[in-house]
Parts: C-alpha cells; structure tokens; sequence
C-alpha cells in the first residue's frame, strides 16, 4: 500500500515541478539552427540531469545541444537494453510561462471554469469519461497551456526509473533515457546523441487518452511551388501580363476541397497550403502533404506537379515544383520489427489496459528515430488538448502509463504490480 501512496503523490509533485518551468521552443530560432531554441529548456534539462544521477542512473550527463542522457544499469536480465524517450519543450502556439496548475481532485463532471477557457465535458468526450471514473484531472488555470504534452511524458519516465530504482528486486535490462528539446519545432531528433544510444529500440511517451498506443504515423512532405510571370504596365497588359498572383491564386484553388486538413481526419491525407506570396513576377505557395501509404504520397506529388503545370499552361507561364520529405510512416519499420510493439502491447495487458492503435496524424520524434534504424512506438500519458488553454491530464492515466512503462522495462517476466490511484 505505500508504494501506492508513494507513486501517486512523487509523480503528482513531479508534473508541477515541471510545467511551471518554462521551456517552450521558438520555431524561428529551431529552423535557423539554434539548438536548444530558449534557454528555458536548458534549465529543464538540468533539472532532469540531477534527477536521474539521484536515482542511480549512470553516464548521466546533458550535451551541446539540450538532449538529456543517462542509463540505468541492467539488474540480472539478460534481455537487450530498451529506451524511453520524452520531449522537454512546449508547443509556442499557446504560452508556456508562468503555468499556474489547478488540481480538481476526484472530478466527477460539471463545468471547469477557468479564466480565459473553458472545460465542458458535454463537449470533451475524454473529460466525460474521465468524471465517470472520478478521476483527479489536472488543468492550467486558463491563461496558458498546461505542458502535459509533454511534460507528463517525462514524468511518467522519471516515476518508473525511480520505482525501478527502490525496487531492486525487480529484474530489468538496461534502462536507457533520452529527454529531447524541440520537439515542437519539428527539429527533436536533429543533434540526438545516437553515439550514445546502445538500444535496438526505442519507445516515446508522447501520446494522449489512456490505451492510446501509436504505430503509425503520415509520411510527410512539403511542396514549394514557384510561379513565374511577365509584369508589364497595367494600362497596356493586353496580351504581354502573366500574373504569377493570378497563377498562384488559381493553383489553390483547384486543389482538391475534400482533401484539406480541415475536411479529412482518420486515416484521410490532405493538402494543406501554408504560405502564399509573391508579385506579379514571381509568386510562391507553400503547401505540406500529407499521406498514410507510400503510393497515396506518390499520387499526391505528382497531382500538385500536374495541377501546377495545368495552371502554368492556362496562363502562360512557367511552374517549379520542388518537393522535400519532412518524415516517414513508421509503420512499415515497426513491422519489421514485430517485437518492439508486441512488448508493448504485453506491458498493456499487463496493466490491465487493451490497448487502442490510433494513427499518428503528424509525426513525432519517434518516427524520425524510426527512419533513423531504431524502432519507437508512441505510448500514451493521460494529457488531452494539446496545445491549447484548455489542456488537461488525468492523475489516473498518468498512474497507468507509469505503471505500463514499469511493466515494459521488466520485460518478460511481467512482475504482479497495479499502482493503486486511491
Ligand atoms: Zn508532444
């Protein structure tokens, strides 16, 4: 019963130690190669660092560039070391500063009432669930987001190497760590330290509603095409202009309407044009592509290369189309390596929990890690809205994904351990 008690509150106390610092990235400064973006994230990072020397871990230490490593030595499994990964920033798109969490303990339905956003469960099937099962819910208190994403992630990490840590009597393989900085720019697994990484496989703890288990994810490329026009005097135009705004203009418009982020979900891809600009001259649309299989991908490129041309016929111009692939399906490495997800889905079981496979609609670091020859599923941390005023975490399901990371790292021999959230 007191590990029970002990895992609940250390974790609880971990999480708010954690939101309020402030490590939200800066895409800007990501893209132009500075890493880690903000220096908020360093301070994360060495937060993290002398918490994983406190709990035995070795060869700790936070490099160059903001990633956080360390190991846990193997305890009498023979098994192959595994390792768990995290990211320590917070999405730019809502303020990460001066998070201020409110706990409603023992949540049983009802409004939440915070300044700036609201929480209605009759809108939010998971908050619905989770006053069902009384759960302790964890908010911001309106005026920023809360960081679950993915703050509970690396807690949850940290919770299970120290449950692993006062537990010696529970055998485990090595234990490797890697806490990341921007994640949110899409720049995550630039500088990852993979001379470090001894582990075939990897997996992150990056995922939402309870169950949740993820496997795949969109390929991902991005498009940029140039249009090029003749600018002459608009009075005598006759004949001689061909307007690049016009081509442009044109050119999204004949994009397919059903196949727009905001008309698709599931496992429908899209177009999704990002950027336009440009002068009579020259103009430039910038659009990502998005797409479950290869050939869908491969039909995507060549519709924006034939639209493109269509359009650049029609008006008398020129087009250039450039494509640049952004990240990769995991799906078809991880089936090569059926075992990485079955230990998974074991660890699960093990929990108690059937696990639900929900396709990744964007990427995640563990698909870069993926295309980089180390296979990562994502597995989920109880936080829901992401990136939003109105982020929540379940303490329950938190629990539980510690509980199921405690289960993965010992492997086969599943050990008999439910954490109680009472
Ligand atoms: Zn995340």
């Amino acid at each position: 019963m007191e590990d029970k008690l002990n895992i609940k509150n250390s974790l609880l106390e971990r999480f708010l130690k954690y939101v309020k610092i402030w490590s939200e990235s800066d895409s800007q400064k990501a893209d132009s190669g500075i890493m880690p973006s903000t220096s908020g994230q360093n301070e994360m990072a060495s937060v993290l660092c002398a918490e994983l020397k406190s709990l035995g871990l070795e060869n700790v230490q936070t490099t160059e560039h903001c990633y956080t490593y360390g190991i846990l030595p193997a305890n009498g499994s023979a098994e192959s070391s595994i390792c768990l990964l995290a990211h320590i920033d917070t999405s730019e798109e809502v303020s990460g500063k001066n998070v201020n969490p409110k706990i409603h303990k023992n949540y049983s339905g009802g409004k939440i009432i915070l300044c700036g956003a609201e929480l209605d469960p009759q809108k939010d099937s998971a908050l619905s669930l989770a006053a069902k099962n009384v759960e302790t819910i964890i908010t911001g208190d309106g005026t920023t987001l809360l960081g679950a994403d993915d703050k509970a992630g690396v807690a949850e990490i940290v919770s299970c190497l120290e449950y692993l840590f006062s537990h010696s009597e529970l055998k485990h393989p090595a234990i490797e760590v890697i806490f990341s900085p921007d994640e949110e720019t899409g720049h995550g697994m630039d500088k990852v330290p993979l001379e470090l990484l001894k582990s075939k496989c990897a997996y992150t703890v990056d995922g939402g509603h309870i169950g949740e288990l993820e496997t795949e994810c969109f390929n991902a490329f991005r498009s940029d095409v140039v249009f090029k026009g003749n600018a002459t005097h608009t009075g005598t135009a006759r004949g001689t202009m061909v307007n690049a705004i016009s081509m442009a203009s044109s050119f999204v418009s004949n994009l397919p309407a059903g196949e727009r982020p905001e008309t698709t979900d599931g496992r429908q891809g899209f177009f999704a044009p990002i950027s336009i600009e440009g002068s009579i001259e020259e103009s430039k649309v910038s659009l990502l592509l998005r797409d479950f299989s290869a050939d869908g991908m491969e039909k995507r490129k060549s519709t924006v290369e034939l639209l493109a041309k269509a359009v650049s016929e029609l008006f008398g111009g020129k087009a250039e189309v450039l494509h640049t692939q952004q990240y990769l399906n995991m799906k078809e490495n991880l089936d090569k390596n059926p075992k990485v997800a079955e230990r998974l889905i074991s660890a699960y079981k093990a929990s108690g929990i059937e696990p639900v496979f929900t396709p990744i609609r964007g990427g995640t670091d563990g698909s870069r890690l993926t295309e980089m020859g180390i296979p990562c599923p994502n597995i989920f941390t109880g936080g829901h809205n992401f990136h939003s005023r109105n982020e929540w975490a379940s303490l329950d399901q938190m629990i539980k994904a510690v509980e199921v990371l405690v289960h993965l790292c010992c492997g086969e021999d599943f050990p008999q351990i439910i954490f109680c959230p009472n």
